[in-house]
């Protein structure tokens, strides 16, 4: 079993689907509500989990309803939650509107998620102790910086997903091992609009660089050799939400257990390419003797 660490976020997804959504002042009848836990960090905490890794989550969520709800499932599916913090006040939520064309809109409070400003007491350690640490830009970056610091002071891999998308300073992308952004986070990093530009670019910055690409797969480089592309296995696609997330959890468990990087890329997109054919995020992921299956 590796030892994977997770300092991020969780969120409940309040999600409604509607034929159109409402302009403003508009009210209209929507047809389904369902309430999914997410948010990145328990994301990938939970597709980690199931696909074979020991994994904690470091994070928070409120003394609500939904603080129950998402530390539960969390535990379901085999993740430590001893240092996920239950704080006074909302959990985070994720307001999401789904229309009949698939097009969203979404508004993110992120409620306990915004009080992970800094590590606590105890982290490091927690962090110490791990092989690997799972980031995202979900939490305050402070927090995030702390995280990557802390890792480097005791020699535990950093993997951080930039999502949402935003500008980083070199300071963080300094304390990363491995950077994992889709198309378009690469892009808002680089300003470049070429995947393999964009990867390239950012090896100024990070020694390794997964570049996700959808259906069409990955593309990792590495300072000094030849850019690799990895494809994802053809399936039906149903619903892409988290495969992303799916992804990086399980290419942290194919890495914490020594398998080479292209090795580890074909796993991981066995893992997120078996997400994207069932519904929800979280409740798609798949367990470690399917993706071993589909992998095979
Ligand atoms: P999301 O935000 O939906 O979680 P993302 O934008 O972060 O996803 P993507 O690049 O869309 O990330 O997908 C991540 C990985 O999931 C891809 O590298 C690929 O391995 C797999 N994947 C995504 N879509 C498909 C698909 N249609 N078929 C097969 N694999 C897919």
């Amino acid at each position: 079993m590796t030892g994977i660490v997770v300092l991020g976020s969780t969120n409940m997804d309040l999600v409604t689907y509607v034929e159109k959504a409402p302009q403003r002042g508009e009210t209209v009848t929507g047809r389904e509500f369902r309430t999914i836990p997410g948010g990145k960090g328990a994301n990938q905490a939970i597709a980690a989990a199931r696909a074979g890794g020991d994994v904690l989550m470091i994070g928070a969520v409120g003394n609500d309803a939904y603080g129950t709800h998402l530390r539960s499932t969390l535990e379901h599916s085999g993740v430590d939650t001893d240092d996920l913090r239950t704080v006074e006040g909302p959990s985070g939520t994720a307001h999401i509107v789904v229309d009949d064309e698939g097009g969203n809109a979404i508004v993110v409070i992120p409620g306990a998620n915004g009080t992970l400003d800094h590590l606590s007491p105890g982290d490091e350690g927690v962090i110490a102790d791990a092989d690997t640490l799972l980031l995202q830009l979900e939490i305050p970056l402070a927090a995030v910086l702390a995280g990557a610091l802390a890792a480097r002071r005791h020699d535990v891999r950093t993997i951080l997903t930039p999502s949402p998308a935003r500008p980083l300073p070199d300071e963080l992308l300094a304390a990363i091992d491995l950077l994992v952004p889709n198309e378009h986070e690469a892009t808002t990093l680089t300003g470049r609009t070429d995947p393999r530009e964009a990867a390239t670019a950012l090896l100024d910055r990070v020694p390794e660089v997964v570049v996700t690409l959808g259906a069409s797969g990955s593309l990792y480089v590495t300072r000094g050799a030849e850019p690799l592309t990895v494809p994802a296995p053809k399936v039906t696609a149903i619903d892409s939400t988290g495969a992303g997330d799916t992804f990086v959890g399980a290419l942290a468990v194919a890495l914490g257990e020594g398998r080479p990087m292209p090795d580890a890329l074909a796993w991981a997109a066995a893992a997120a390419a078996l997400s994207v054919q069932r519904e929800g995020a979280t409740i798609a992921m798949p367990y470690r003797p399917e993706i071993e299956e589909r992998y095979a």
